[in-house]
């Protein structure tokens, strides 16, 4: 694998992994860009003790009317057609946001009043580029493409682990119009928070109080696997399950065996069985109505100091659909509650997902 840090028009940082040693990452991005935003604001609200970042700049962020290639910023660059990515071809590649939640490029914020605490938002957020191919999914990309991602991922986390003020790095897929994804290329976002996310702080507090036999994490998948109703694939490496109290219609989450806190910990080994069992489980999701399932994969890796030897890096993956035309909204008792209802069993959410595994 090569790593090639490059530039942007307007000083951001875009990165090539190659598979190939003699890449030529030389192309100079000929775009002419305005100056970057501002990162957003953080407000805590002393109610829920969260921090909400308010980042009034993403309203003007690029809209992809029609889908196509034709326009994607995430596509190569090609001739007079200039993207985001100068080179005229690439495997994985990596770059800032350009109007990101979260950045170095922050101005003072004032007092608000009220009880909210405020501060820049300090952070990164990167897209990553999962393939060249317009057209393609992550679901198709073959074991070494998905390989490339996960290097990728692990360097970024280690990476963006190392800028002052970051406390936890999330890597993540947000996949269909469903989800509210403005580009179709196939590509995932990193994001480097200035906090410890409330989703974490909750899963670190939990494992905190769990009383053995091991750990929380490790628990629940010992568990799950002697339960097997629930397990929906599996290898040396990798158990990927529905959990018992599944709060989405279709909820999988792939655990490695071994507690590691975070993807750079993964050995190789745990890195190559990953990518078959991953897509393969990706693949059950679109056949089970045979259309494009929209989903959220998120990758739970430990905060970069807080409860490092507590976490359990797995990766939580979920679709809002729960059949053909019907989408799972957040309304009434899970927006304003917090309270999830899933009207699918998760037994029969697991089997369903066993019958679409490739055979
Ligand atoms: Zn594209």
């Amino acid at each position: 694998m090569k790593r090639t840090i490059t530039h942007l028009a307007d000083g951001r940082e875009l990165i090539y992994f190659d598979r190939r040693d003699d890449a030529d990452r030389g192309a100079v991005d000929r775009r002419e860009l305005g100056p970057r935003p501002v990162a957003s604001e953080l407000r805590y609200d002393p109610l829920t003790e969260e921090w909400v970042a308010i980042a009034g700049h993403r309203q003007t962020r690029t809209f992809q009317p029609t889908g196509t290639a034709a326009e994607c910023p995430l596509c190569p660059s090609s001739g007079d057609r200039l993207t985001e990515i100068p080179a005229s071809d690439y495997d994985v590649v990596v770059f800032e946001n350009r109007f990101p939640s979260f950045s170095g490029n922050f101005a003072t914020y004032e007092d608000v009043g009220g009880l909210s605490a405020v501060r820049p938002g300090a952070g990164r957020c990167e897209v990553v580029c999962f393939t060249p191919d317009h057209d393609s999914s992550f679901s198709r990309l073959s074991d070494d493409g998905v390989e490339l991602v996960m290097e990728a991922w692990a360097d970024r986390t280690a990476e963006l682990s190392g800028i002052e003020g970051v406390e936890q790095v999330f890597c993540f897929e947000n996949r269909g119009s469903e989800i509210g994804i403005t580009l179709a290329h196939p590509h995932g976002q990193i994001y480097a928070y200035p906090y410890v996310t409330p989703r974490t702080r909750l899963q670190l507090g939990a494992a905190a109080r769990h009383q053995g036999p091991g750990n929380l994490f490790a628990d629940v998948l010992a568990a799950e696997r002697a339960a097997g109703t629930r397990v929906v694939a599996a290898n040396e490496h990798w158990t990927a399950f529905v959990p018992a109290a599944a709060r989405w219609p279709f909820e999988v989450h792939v655990y490695p065996h071994r507690q590691v806190p975070d993807l750079p910990a993964l050995t190789e080994a745990e890195r190559a069985a990953f990518a078959p069992l991953y897509t393969s489980v990706l693949r059950a999701f679109d056949g089970l109505f045979g259309v494009v399932m929209p989903y959220i994969s998120a990758w739970h890796q430990a905060p970069v100091r807080e409860g490092r030897e507590l976490a359990y890096l797995h990766l939580e993956l979920f679709s809002v659909r729960r059949a053909p035309g019907k989408l799972k909204y957040l309304a009434g008792s899970e927006s304003a509650m917090g309270a999830f209802v899933n009207d699918v069993l998760p037994e029969e959410a697991a089997r369903m997902l066993r019958s679409q595994l490739d055979h």
